[in-house]
């Protein structure tokens, strides 16, 4: 991997800001990526456009080739779209005991296993008295199966009664979680291989009954475009409260999640891992994104190529303020860096020495618009004005003044500062105190 690594910081490429044509390219292939993971082609089609609007532009940070740097920009937008607003996956709404918990979909998707996983979370996380009811009156063995795993995570089971209705046993589950005292309780559904009326309605009734404070959707993560399809289906006729991923330790990208968040806007609150009790964690969109992508790498390279510039960076300006050599653009630099942190006092009050300096620099009326127009008057200066700022004689003052609306005299004002910081950064670099107060910096 690092020889993979190392040949992409080897290939540097173009600076600058994403062109159209960069971000074109690049998305072709996170098109491809989309599609491979089994996202919808509707929502990889709106995807993209989301994402090629956000990314025009930009800059392209160096040792970065155009493409990666797209990547990150899409594993940041999928993320985002991922996560929701102010959602906290892994929260379900389990106040006023008992509370009902509906679980709902296709047969083979989960159900059970999933009802199972999340008591034996909800008693040991949330120390909740929970009770488990299975209404899958289709399969004898359903039944059998949800009142093992209730023994196995030491979760209660209501009693099987032969010949019972679903909307019967949903009922009795509410009447023993409201006498026992129970936190919880939790409806297990019947599921079919496909969504036919007769198990809508049948899931419908048992809604009414027990009006759940979560109803949660179980898909396979693996079925894609179906899991999809099934979402929306039942959210339309039953309202999904979320959703619950299962088999993402198979090889699936994971795209259903994409998709599903994108056409149904219900979160996504857990994801299943296996087949074992435990394996249920909580939906985390950093790494959904990541697989989703499959280009986890890249984005972790981006990320580290940003730091190592700007380590780099400093290092070298450092070493360029010991020798006194501080000019134009270090100044604008720097200004840029005050514009950042919360303007002049959040810099200078990090740099020891400089507190008194700050408060001369805001009794001089330093502030926020006053760096920007520094930074403006930088601007207007040639390239070699702003390495060598000696060059600047009254002509060329007066043309720098102008191109940028100021004054002489604002110019001059910069030029002291630009001695006058000079200066000070070669005393402290003397002292070693320059290269500690850089270390708060970056
Ligand atoms: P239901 O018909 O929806 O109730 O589905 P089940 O809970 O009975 O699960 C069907 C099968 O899928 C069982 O063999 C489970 O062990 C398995 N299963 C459920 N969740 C997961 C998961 O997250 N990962 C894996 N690998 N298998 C799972
Ligand atoms: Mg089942």
């Amino acid at each position: 991997l690092s020889e993979r690594l190392s040949g992409v910081f080897d290939k540097l490429t173009k600076q600058g800001a994403l062109s159209e044509d960069d971000v074109k390219t690049a998305l072709r292939e996170v098109r491809v990526a989309l599609l491979e993971a089994d996202v919808s082609l509707s929502v990889a089609r709106d995807f993209v456009k989301a994402v090629a609007d956000k990314a025009t532009g930009q800059n392209v940070t160096k040792s970065i080739t155009p493409g990666q740097q797209v990547v990150k920009i899409v594993h940041d937008e999928l993320k985002h779209v991922l996560a929701g607003d102010n959602e906290e996956p892994g929260e379900l709404k389990i106040d006023s005991p008992p509370a009902p918990i509906l679980m709902v979909g296709l047969q083979g998707s989960g159900k059970t296993t999933t009802t199972g996983k999340l008591a034996k979370r909800l008693k040991e996380k949330n120390n909740k008295r929970v009770l488990m009811a299975s209404l899958d009156v289709n399969r004898p063995a359903a039944m059998e199966q949800l009142a093992i795993l209730g023994v196995q995570v030491g979760v209660d089971t209501l009693p099987i009664v032969k010949g019972e209705k679903p909307v019967d046993i949903a009922k009795r589950a509410k009447q023993q979680a409201t006498l026992g005292g129970y936190d919880v309780y939790m409806l297990d559904t019947a599921g079919r291989l496909q969504i036919d009326e007769v198990l809508m309605q049948e899931v419908e009734d048992v809604r009414d009954i027990v009006k759940p404070r979560e109803t949660l959707l179980v898909v396979d993560g693996l079925t894609g475009q179906v899991a999809v399809e099934v979402a929306e289906e039942f959210d339309g006729k039953i309202g999904i409260s979320g959703v619950v991923l299962t088999r993402m330790d198979g090889d699936g990208r994971g795209g259903a999640a994409l998709s599903m968040r994108a056409v149904t806007g219900k979160p996504i609150k857990f994801v299943g891992l296996g087949e074992k009790m435990d394996a249920l964690e909580t939906f985390e969109p950093d790494r959904i994104a990541g697989r989703i992508l499959g280009m986890g790498d890249i984005v972790a390279l981006v990320e580290k190529a940003q730091e190592t510039i700007e380590a780099e960076q400093a290092e070298k300006m450092m070493k360029r303020f010991q020798k006194g050599q501080f000019n134009m653009n270090d100044l604008k630099n720097q200004l840029e860096q005050m514009l950042k942190m919360g303007g002049m006092e959040g810099l200078m009050g990090m740099m020891p020495g400089m507190k008194k300096m700050a408060g001369q620099a805001k009794e001089a009326g330093m502030d926020d618009k006053m760096l920007k127009q520094q930074i403006a008057l930088i601007q207007s200066m040639t390239k070699r004005e702003r390495a060598n700022p000696q060059l600047l004689q009254a002509s060329r003052k007066k043309r720098i003044a102008k191109g940028s609306g100021m004054e002489v005299s604002d110019l001059n004002k910069l030029l002291k500062m630009q001695r006058q910081m000079g200066d000070m950064m070669k005393k402290m670099g003397k002292g070693g105190m320059l290269k500690q107060a850089m270390k708060g910096m970056f």
